[in-house]
């Protein structure tokens, strides 16, 4: 039962506290306050959206419901990102003149509304980006119980991507993205690309080696409603992973302009460095504003704006503004494809949770697995030691910040688990739960169909996997490590294993022929130690235990 949700009376529940910040500051609200009551999701916390729909007097209802925030180890960082953010966005809202009811609740969003609405009559709502949240209030549009309007935060209409792409797969973004550009004349001139061409991904590949200097993350004040969902994350999802600090994100209007801000001063930088990893700077000139694009706190449209009208140079615009269309085209490739469970690709039942399955349900749906992948995610991705520099770095700030930028989610973390055959829906589930800026339309995609080949060709061409070279020369962590990238580390002979392993798979994939043929290749006696050292790193890992180089420096000895 919520709190409060009935009598009207509170405006918020006793679970928030009337004492408490978010109480003393939101108002009593009653039925006759508005003529219309629209229901905002969590991701949906902009003005823009109540503006869109063209209604005099229309209140607003914000629902907290720890059903939600129960049924997955979401990372603290991330419950407390996106309550912080909802409950100012209440605050914003009634000091801009609109009635707000805010409600606390255990129960499910769809058990709160069908009461709500039974007091006020049918709410408006904003089709949801979410397909879970989609499903939950599905039967409530269905009664009338909700009437859904066009979500208004999107850069593009569905019939871009079908009109260039199709409904059936292999989706490629290079069709949408010339596309995008065509239709909104970004970065255009006289039907033509700025700059000669459409992308300048080739100039944006440059490893950062401390000059120029990249910029401290933003610190934010926080204020009293922060500290109270601060305390009540502690509280009250205390044992989900990491810990919640409101300083290193924005909450309120003010900071987020704030944030966005920090974005523009970065993006000079961004393009070149785009693919740079450093243990000196985890974010680089990264924006570091997923998580309020995907909660709305920034529309799209706006972020796209400012990058175009700043400026920063061609490769870092076209870099940037390339980024938000791939957000678009994997949302798409979601609702196209109902999270892609219309595609025909190989699939296997999956341990749910990652490990963590007393929050998530299981359930008896096969999930993608291109590649038969079956290995469960070692605990090292939830921060036990592994002894593999780039693992541990990468691990650690999803452990201490939820967040990395997409260079080690791809390069590290989907590739590792890749080598070691982790089951694709399992890394899913860890990286949803994990980071802050994950919703099941944009991390579904990102893993299954290209962090990892559980999609096969859907989606990507190939793999992204890679040996040592790639992230020694991208990133720093090589020169902290244990292991030599050269001589004694793992990583390379795990990318041989891997492509031998599945190699029938990949058979007919021209992308792939290079690397099949090279592992062809190579001698049996090397094959072997690839494959030794696959069995060694997946055992010591899978048992929790850290790797070591071998003392006379030889991976034989690891046989
Ligand atoms: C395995 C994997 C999982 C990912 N999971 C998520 C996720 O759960 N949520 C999420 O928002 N992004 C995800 N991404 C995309 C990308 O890594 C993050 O959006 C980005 O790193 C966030 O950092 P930033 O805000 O500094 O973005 P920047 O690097 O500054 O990029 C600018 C903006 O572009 C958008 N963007 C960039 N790349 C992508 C992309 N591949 N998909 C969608 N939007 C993109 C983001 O909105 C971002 O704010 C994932 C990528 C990979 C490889
Ligand atoms: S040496 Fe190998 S394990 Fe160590 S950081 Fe480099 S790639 Fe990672």
């Amino acid at each position: 039962m919520s709190e409060g949700s009935f009598s009207f009376s509170a405006g918020t529940s006793k679970a928030a506290g009337r004492n408490g910040a978010i109480g003393k500051a939101l108002q009593s609200v009653s039925p006759a306050d508005a003529e219309a009551w629209v229901w905002l999701s969590y991701d949906q916390l902009n003005l823009a959206f109540l503006e869109s729909l063209e209604l005099n007097n229309t209140g607003v209802v914000l629902i907290e419901s720890s059903s939600k925030a129960r049924r997955r180890p979401y990372h603290q960082q991330k419950l407390g990102v996106l309550l912080a953010n909802q409950r100012h966005f209440a605050v914003e809202l009634q000091e801009q003149g609109v009635p707000v009811l805010y409600l606390l609740s255990t129960e499910t969003y769809a058990d709160v509304l069908a009461e709500v609405s039974q007091t006020v009559g049918p709410l408006h709502c904003f089709h949801h980006a979410e397909r879970e949240l989609r499903k939950e209030v599905e039967s409530l549009i269905t009664s009338g119980a909700l009437i859904e309007h066009a979500h208004p935060g999107w850069l593009t209409p569905q019939s871009w991507f079908v009109e260039s792409v199709g409904v059936e797969p292999p989706f490629r973004m290079d069709a949408f993205y010339r596309k995008v550009r065509q239709q909104t004349g970004w970065m255009m001139e006289n039907g033509k690309p700025v700059g000669g061409k459409y992308s300048f991904d080739a100039e944006n590949r440059f490893p950062w080696k401390g000059d120029p200097p990249a910029p401290a993350p933003p610190v934010y004040d926080v204020d009293a409603i922060d500290r109270e969902v601060e305390a009540m994350i502690g509280a009250v999802y205390g044992e989900h992973p990491g810990s919640v600090d409101l300083t290193t994100q924005p909450t309120s209007a003010e900071q987020v302009e704030a944030s966005l801000r920090f974005a523009l001063d970065c993006l000079p930088n961004f393009g070149t460095y785009e693919d740079a990893m450093s243990e000196k700077s985890r974010g680089l000139f990264h924006s570091r504003l997923a998580t309020l694009v995907n909660l709305h706190r920034i529309m799209p449209a706006r972020l796209v704006d400012a990058a175009l009208t700043s400026s920063a140079p061609l490769n870092s615009v076209e870099g940037f503004v390339r980024q938000m269309i791939w957000r678009e085209y994997v949302r798409h490739i979601h609702e196209v494809t109902d999270g892609f469970r219309t595609l025909e690709v190989e699939r296997t039942p999956s341990r749910r949770g990652a490990g963590w399955e007393k929050f998530v349900e299981n359930d008896d749906e096969p999930h993608p697995n291109h590649l038969i992948q079956t290995n469960p995610l070692p605990e090292a991705f939830w921060g036990k030691t592994s002894g593999l520099r780039c693992l541990d770095a990468s691990v650690a700030s999803v452990m201490e910040d939820g967040w990395t930028h997409h260079i080690p989610r791809l390069m590290v973390l989907s590739n590792i688990a890749n080598l070691l055959d982790v089951n694709p829906r399992e890394l899913t589930d860890w990286f949803h739960a994990g980071f802050i800026d994950a919703y099941d339309w944009v991390v579904e995609p990102n893993v299954l169909g290209m962090g990892t080949f559980a999609l096969g060709t859907a989606m990507m061409t190939k793999p992204y996997v890679a040996g040592s070279a790639y992230i020694n020369r991208m990133s720093d962590h090589c020169k902290s490590c244990q292991f030599h990238h050269k001589k004694t580390c793992p990583m390379t002979r795990l990318y041989w294993a891997y492509l031998n392993r599945h190699r029938e798979a990949f058979a007919g994939n021209h992308r792939m022929a290079i690397a099949l043929k090279n592992v062809a290749r190579r001698a049996e006696e090397e094959k072997v130690l690839d494959s030794i050292t696959f069995d060694h790193v997946r055992e010591t890992l899978l048992a929790g235990r850290e790797l070591r180089p071998s003392t006379d420096g030889d991976l034989r000895a690891w046989s």
